[in-house]
């Protein structure tokens, strides 16, 4: 693999705004991302999700190194970014149906994935090997100034190494890919902290693949009776190791994983058994506002890690994969992470933090 001196750009945060991608366009940093783009290397940016990896989704020597540079599997596929609801035709082969269009209106730009049969204009490499591809339009001024300026459609998987947990600030990036990329652009930590929500919109019913930024909630009351209501765990999601195809390949693996071996309290009795038990010594708890107030008396002398307030599981998300990053750098033996309700973004929170626990 090729060497590279990786060069951080910082992007002025009181010049990312919706009002000004014209003016982003022009910036030094954006021309050299798109030039660099355009060549077919890689360069790493900031999403309202998490950082991105982008190269032309177009070209396949671009999309192997996404692949390369990440140590990504190959059958792993990649979502598409655009920016101009026109690229949609070039993508998509055939019509999209009703509850496509009635998302697409609801939560473009934003964190909603669309998977839709594809043409030819998408190499099989972007897809592994899949004739369909997944599609989003980013709502981040930065991310969209981006793909405007170099009028591709521009794939992006997270910015992670395979097996981390997704970067929401440039320096993951530059910890984890550092040498493997010319630039990294620093717009500052990502809003939403969570990767997108993929839905296959391919039948009259759409299925949630991933949990992500947007809620299942939030869909349903777009598209009622359209959304395909899974009696148990969705197929594409828990079930997806066990299946050869899985419907969202990337559900298959584990990733999210912190090295530091990681528990789940699932509710407050098991918390209690903890703190009756003798914790070892080198054990931290991620604990909520909430539990580590009302549980303060006991947990004294305890390593304890805020998580942030069960109330605002916007925040809780926003730093999950933070905090998954944090607790390796502690060297602990183990961690035990209180579960918080999976309603709202708390589906998807909880998704990640299920795939970075260890199971007994
Ligand atoms: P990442 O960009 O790393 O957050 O992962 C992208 C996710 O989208 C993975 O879970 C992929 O399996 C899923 N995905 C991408 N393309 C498709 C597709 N054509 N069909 C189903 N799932 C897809
Ligand atoms: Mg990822």
């Amino acid at each position: 693999m090729k060497e590279y001196k990786t060069e951080i750009i910082k992007i002025d945060e009181s010049l990312i705004s919706d009002k000004n991608i014209d003016s982003l366009k022009q910036h030094p940093a954006l021309e050299k991302a798109a030039e660099l783009l355009q060549k077919g290397e890689l360069v790493a940016f900031p999403t309202e999700t998490v950082y991105g990896l982008g190269a032309d989704a177009t070209r396949l020597e671009a999309i192997k190194k996404i692949y390369q540079a990440k140590g990504r599997p190959q059958d792993n596929p990649l979502i598409v970014h655009i920016a101009d609801l026109q690229e949609l035709d070039k993508l998509v082969k055939g019509d999209l149906n009703l509850p496509a269009e009635k998302l697409i209106k609801a939560f473009w730009p934003g964190p909603l994935t669309i998977v839709v049969d594809k043409k030819e204009t998408i190499p099989a490499a972007t897809t592994a090997g899949l004739d369909s591809v997944a599609i989003r339009m980013p709502a981040h001024p930065l991310t969209r100034a981006i793909i405007e300026k170099t009028g591709l459609p521009i794939a992006a998987p997270s910015a992670n190494k395979s097996g981390a947990p997704s970067p929401t600030r440039a320096a993951h990036v530059y910890a984890d890919l550092q040498g493997r990329l010319p630039l990294i652009l620093d717009g500052g930590p990502a809003r939403v902290g969570l990767e997108s929500t993929v839905v296959d919109v391919r039948k009259e019913r759409v299925r949630i693949l991933r949990p992500g930024g947007v809620s299942r909630e939030e869909i349903r009351e777009v598209i009622g009776d359209y959304l395909y209501e899974a009696q148990g765990a969705d197929e594409g999601l828990e079930n997806s190791s066990t299946v050869e195809r899985p419907l969202s390949p990337g559900m298959k693996y584990r990733h999210y994983s912190p090295q530091t071996p990681l528990y789940i309290i699932e509710d407050e009795d098991f918390l209690e058994g903890l703190l009756h038990s003798n914790l070892q010594e080198n054990t931290a708890l991620v604990l909520s506002d909430e539990w580590a107030s009302k549980y303060q008396s006991s947990l004294k002398g305890i390593k304890v890690i805020n998580m942030g307030p069960r109330k605002r599981p916007d925040l809780i998300a926003a730093g999950i994969f933070q905090l998954l990053r944090y607790l390796d750098t502690l060297s602990l033996d183990r961690a035990y992470i209180e579960a918080i309700p999976e309603n709202g973004i708390g589906e998807a929170i909880m998704n990640r933090i299920r795939k970075a626990s260890s199971r007994e």
